[in-house]
């Protein structure tokens, strides 16, 4: 009987591929277990997903695996199949996951090398080779640390090397070494916290724990299932910390995902305080040794909280009853190169592999998350906060100085107090704005409603959803106002304007351009929390700082820039800018912001400002109702990049058609250009695909893309409690 496994391969595929297994492999070969297989040309290690034992189909001949390189498979098949569903809902390469899934000390690189045995040298002296192993040996015998496949496959000019290298492995002539690569030095890894020995303490009451009962109740009773827990920060705390500390306290065990923007140390502090050393941290800055600590934990199954950010989701934990995923608004949990997915999907698909509980917490919540959890009777709500106040709104329609008098002024007082201020500007985005000059409304699209970009060459404004083109000079739908291409002026033009008001005042500017090192930001920030630059003015870039100090003033300019995004989530996007930015004030009384936009009406500006999540979200809701976008539909955007301009149309075009073929109540939009068109020497198109059912999204997507030989990136619509 041929036992045949199938094989997944950390490569951008979405197949596997069937091997025979050896003999002598039958004990080690079971799904999950990493094997090295022939694929083309090449040796490459992989993942065994399945066995069959079933007949491969006629005429198909089955190559056999080479290696299995675990004795025991690394991860259990129910993590396979977590894996396997987190792949196919984001149309990423199974073997990929897979590889990112792997433990830091297993997902090294294996370097090959083939060196000559003394038979072999000998065979090669006595000239009793055959003529391509001739050529090998003779290579090999000048080499005693010997040399990778890929050289020799150069030097030899040889096709089949690795079957040659097997042959002769077989033979006794040469020998093959796998050493493990060092491990690469990156910055940003998530190493673990030492865990430390400290006393098991509970955390303080909820004032009304009521609310969380039908939450408890499913942790307790283990029914798999969603909720959304939604509130201010100290409530959503407490509530975390009083669910967490009843699952432990009842023998069960849980996965904490946070952003990165969490990831200080502060929460691990808290962690290790209230579980000692059954609390794993991953956290950044950690020593090798704390790391091999904290697997060494895992290993031993004391773990019984496992946190971290993203990648946590993939750490060995055993059996879960609980998965939180706090912050859940934040963009971090989306991983946007391969594989791509989205931490927070992934969170609910492992929490349902395992029959756990997975909880999104959040002060101001996706809209897709709070939506669909509140029309599931899954919403927690654990009351509002106070209202923000100190908030100044100055309108910058008409009026366009860089720093309004206000702003000045307040700056000017905030000084002579000795404080500190930062600025806000947010420069991701488009050089150029555009924006109504008498109603200050950014142009949008009649079909789509979502925010046109111009086009400086046709002097045209360009939707990039649907391609609907308008002439600049035709002035605002809605005013008839002129509408005005503004030069987006950036963080350094603020940095001067601030340095010509305040000539004697250190500033400090915390953007890609100044502060692209991590070294230059540490001083930064140290100066700043030090008093020594009284004036910070900072993009996203700092706002996404972990532990990044507050001031007594804070201001926002031109938060509009992010409504002016070709982005059905522009207002999304502009609530938790502006709410994040906003949160930068200290927590002194008298702390005060200023925001300077041209936009001081529009709902997410104003929701922000007076800190009121339902405010906005009641505004979102129903634009995105009106318009059909997610919750209310699916969405699917597929970005292609070429160096040729006319292959690119010609392929978008059949992809089009492709697509339309294979769902025919699919709506799809476009192809046209991408909002940044041109990346170096690739143009870049994109389509969108929406459907009430994702089904027939993914269905489009399998049957049409893999025809298409160009580099392509999909990004799904969120829907965290889908089933
Ligand atoms: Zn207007
Ligand atoms: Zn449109």
């Amino acid at each position: 009987m041929t036992v045949l496994a199938r094989v997944v391969f950390p490569l951008p595929l979405d197949q596997s591929f069937l091997y025979a297994v050896p003999e002598a492999f039958r004990a080690s070969a079971r799904p999950g277990a990493r094997v090295v297989a022939p694929l083309g040309t090449r040796r490459q290690t992989g993942f065994i997903v399945g066995l069959t034992d079933e007949p491969p189909a006629a005429g198909i001949a089955v190559k056999p695996l080479l290696e299995v390189l675990d004795d025991r498979p690394f991860r259990d098949e129910r993590f396979l199949e977590f894996t396997r569903r987190l792949s196919a809902e984001f149309h990423s390469s199974w073997g990929e996951v897979l590889q990112a899934s792997l433990p830091p000390s297993l997902a090294l690189r294996t370097k090959v090398a083939v060196a000559l045995t003394e038979l072999g040298r000998e065979k090669l002296a006595a000239k009793g080779l055959g003529p391509r192993e001739k050529a090998v040996a003779a290579l090999l015998a000048e080499a005693p640390k010997g040399r990778s496949p890929i050289f020799l496959r150069r030097k030899t000019g040889g096709k089949d090397i690795s079957g040659l290298i097997g042959r002769m492995e077989k033979k006794g002539l040469v020998r093959v070494v796998r050493t493990q690569a060092a491990p690469p030095r990156k910055a940003g890894q998530d190493p673990i916290a030492r865990a430390v020995q400290l006393g098991l303490a509970f955390p303080e009451p909820l004032r009304d724990p009521g609310v969380l009962a039908p939450l408890e109740s499913a942790v307790a009773e283990g029914r798999p299932g969603g909720f959304c827990v939604f509130g201010p920060a100290t409530a959503r705390r407490e509530a975390l910390d009083l669910l967490v500390g009843r699952t432990i306290g009842s023998g069960g065990r849980v996965l904490y995902l946070f952003p990165e923007i969490a990831a200080t140390g502060e929460l691990a502090a808290r962690f290790k305080k209230a579980y000692g050393r059954t609390a794993v941290v991953f956290h950044g800055r950690m020593t090798e040794k704390q790391r091999e600590e904290a697997w060494r934990v895992l290993k031993s199954g004391r773990a019984a909280l496992v946190a971290g950010t993203r990648s946590a989701l993939f750490v060995e934990t055993g059996p879960l009853r609980l998965v939180v995923v706090d912050e859940e608004q934040d963009e971090s949990y989306v991983q946007a190169e391969n594989p791509s997915y989205d931490a927070r999907r992934g969170a609910w698909l492992r929490a349902r592999s395992e029959g756990a509980v997975v909880v999104f917490a959040s002060s101001r919540p996706t809209v897709e998350a709070f939506y669909e959890a509140g029309r599931s009777g899954v919403l927690i709500d654990l009351g509002s906060g106070p209202p923000r106040a100190g908030v100044t709104i100055v309108d910058q329609a008409r009026d366009v100085p860089l720093i309004s008098a206000e702003l000045e002024r307040r700056l000017r007082a905030n000084l002579a107090r000795g404080e500190a201020a930062v600025l806000f500007l947010n420069r991701r985005g488009y050089a150029a704005q555009v924006v109504c000059s008498a109603c200050g409304g950014v142009p949008r699209c009649p079909r789509c409603d979502i925010a046109l970009v111009f086009h400086k060459a046709e002097g045209r404004l360009v939707c990039h959803y649907c391609n609907y083109a308008a002439d600049v000079r035709k002035g605002c739908a809605g005013c008839g106002g002129a509408v005005e291409v503004r030069r987006g002026a950036g963080t350094q033009a603020i940095e001067e304007e601030l340095a010509r008001l305040f000539p004697r005042v250190r500033i400090g500017r915390f953007d890609a351009d100044a502060a692209g090192e991590p070294r230059v930001r540490e001083k930064l920030l140290g100066d700043f929390a030090r008093g020594r630059i009284p004036l910070l003015v900072g993009t996203q870039l700092l706002v996404h700082h972990p532990g990044a100090p507050k001031a007594r003033l804070v201001a926002v300019l031109r938060p509009e820039a992010i409504l002016g995004f070709s982005d059905y989530r522009a207002g999304q996007k502009t609530f938790e800018a502006l709410s994040a930015m906003l949160d930068f004030r200290c927590d002194s009384p008298d702390a005060e912001a200023v925001i300077q936009t041209a936009a001081p009406v529009h709902f997410a500006v104003a929701a922000a400002a007076a800190g009121d999540y339902r405010a906005f979200y009641d505004r979102e809701i129903e634009f995105r109702g009106v318009m059909g976008y997610p919750p209310f539909s699916h969405l699917a955007e597929v970005l292609l990049q070429g160096r040729d301009v006319r292959t690119l149309g010609a392929r978008s075009r059949q992809l089009r058609a492709a697509f339309l073929k294979q769902a025919p109540g699919l709506e799809v939009l476009g192809p046209a250009f991408a909002p940044v068109a041109r990346i170096k020497d690739l143009t870049r198109v994109q389509f969108v695909l929406k459907s009430a059912d994702r089904g027939a999204i993914d269905l489009a997507l399998r049957e049409a893309l893999p025809k298409v030989h160009l580099k392509k990136t999909i990004v799904f619509s969120y829907s965290p409690f889908r089933a």
